[in-house]
């Protein structure tokens, strides 16, 4: 651990409501976490090794809720298949590409080149599904961890319906789960496993009670998909007709956000059971995937509704229903989605009411602090947070006259790419 000082104009949003600037100011980390920025330098701290970054934005890093790192080989293909039923994107991408990772050698090329991928993206943390295969999923959170990432990897649970290669039996998938909570358990830094049955449709109840065991016994969190899709919902209630709302079928085996850290991706469609459920659960994290939302059923999850209830919310890319690694995307995306879901379920025809959508500093928030809280104190610069920051040059971008933080940021948001990524530091590390 060394410390040091960062100097440049940061920016970050310490409340969901607005952004905060601070202009040519000096942010001091003690090597893992932020100890405080200021304006000018204190005289104990200028001996401190200091990265000058004067003139570029630097942001916190941000935090993705949702990713399935397997199917980013496929990213960007798969969002158009004509003709298809609402099964064809499973049966030709998803579920054949995922069964490629039995295979080692494939998996640590296909990982690798995430990893690369990602580095240059402003994610320092992330919530990751791997595949069913214990031996693959291991070797992406070593990858992950010699990069510098934080957060969770989990090896999937998929005991029905699913294809030949990406299936297991009861008793296999909670066997390898367990081996694999003992054999990763504190080996790979800041990547740890998270328990991570696929959905409801592809896990067994004996699967499911097997896996709140192992949440109860290892003290893990949980991740999986919850009301993406109504042909699923109605899926759901075939399979579980003792249930009266998708997210019982989770609450009861601990995985809503009852006891135990969870994050549940879309909750596109709540009934008014469920919203009320998810609303009452505090350790429960909506991982809002705009992007992939769109592609998949044409709207959005009622994501200011969330908000507003109190219900925790971050950003997920969701590659590959998503097409976007870079959560700049994700945001703006975001963005689109909720102006559109409020033109069609608030403003209707009327060319007067009120503008009632999400903000660029409401996506920010989401995209940092809201998805970063998952995770400890991560996605601000307030005092005490852990030290994630994303170095950005805009030089590539600027137009003619000056512009202000605000703007330079929206369009970098809005525009840029890796090449805009000048440097990034995870946990205290520089990682870029
Ligand atoms: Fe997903």
């Amino acid at each position: 651990m060394c410390a040091f000082v960062l100097k440049g104009t940061f920016a970050h949003t310490p409340q969901i409501d607005g952004f905060q600037f601070l202009e040519d100011h000096f942010l001091v980390s003690d090597g893992e976490k932020i100890v405080g920025l200021f304006k000018n330098l204190p005289e104990q701290y200028k001996n401190l090794r200091l990265y000058d970054y004067t003139g570029k934005i630097i942001i916190p890093g941000m935090s993705d809720l949702h990713i399935h790192a397997p199917q980013y080989a496929f990213r960007g293909i798969g969002q158009n298949i004509e003709g298809s039923n609402w099964d064809s994107w499973f049966e030709r991408y998803a579920f054949p590409d995922e069964s490629r990772y039995m295979d080692l050698d494939y998996a640590g090329k296909a990982y690798e080149r995430l990893a690369n991928d990602l580095l240059k993206t402003p994610t320092t943390r992330l919530s990751m599904f791997a595949t069913i295969h214990r031996p693959a999923t291991e070797l992406l959170m070593d990858i992950l961890d010699k990069k510098g990432f934080g957060g969770y990897v989990g090896k999937v649970n998929m005991d029905r319906n699913s294809i030949e290669g990406l299936l297991e039996s009861t008793e296999e998938t909670l066997s390898e789960t367990e081996k694999w909570i003992n054999e990763c358990s504190g080996k790979y830094g800041l990547i740890k496993p998270i328990i991570t049955p696929r959905y409801i449709p592809s896990c067994t109840d004996e699967a499911m009670a097997g896996l709140s065991k192992l949440i109860e016994k290892y003290d893990l969190p949980v991740q999986s998909h919850l009301s993406e899709g109504l042909d699923e919902i109605e899926w759901v209630k075939s399979l579980k007709p003792e249930i009266t709302c998708y997210g019982q079928g989770y609450d009861m085996y601990n995985m809503l956000g009852g006891k135990t850290k969870c994050i549940q991706a879309h909750c596109i469609f709540p009934t008014d059971e469920e919203f009320e459920l998810i609303s009452r659960r505090e350790n429960l994290w909506v991982a809002h995937c705009a992007d992939a939302n769109l592609h998949s059923c044409g709207t959005s999850a009622p994501i200011l509704k969330y908000i507003r209830a109190g219900v925790k919310v971050g950003l997920g890319s969701d590659s590959a229903g998503g097409s976007f690694i870079n959560l700049f995307r994700v945001m703006w995306e975001a963005i689109i989605a909720s102006k559109v879901h409020w033109a069609y379920t608030v403003r209707k025809n009327e060319p007067f009411v009120k503008k009632d959508f999400l903000s660029l500093a409401n996506a920010f928030y989401l995209a940092t602090k809201g998805g970063g809280s998952f995770f400890g104190n991560v996605g601000s610069f307030e005092a005490g947070y852990q030290c994630d920051a994303v170095v950005l040059d805009d030089s590539r971008l600027i137009d003619i006259i000056p512009r202000t933080t605000y703007e330079r940021l929206e369009r970098m948001i809005s525009l840029s790419d890796d090449r805009e990524i000048a440097a990034k530091f995870i946990n205290g590390k520089k990682v870029l």
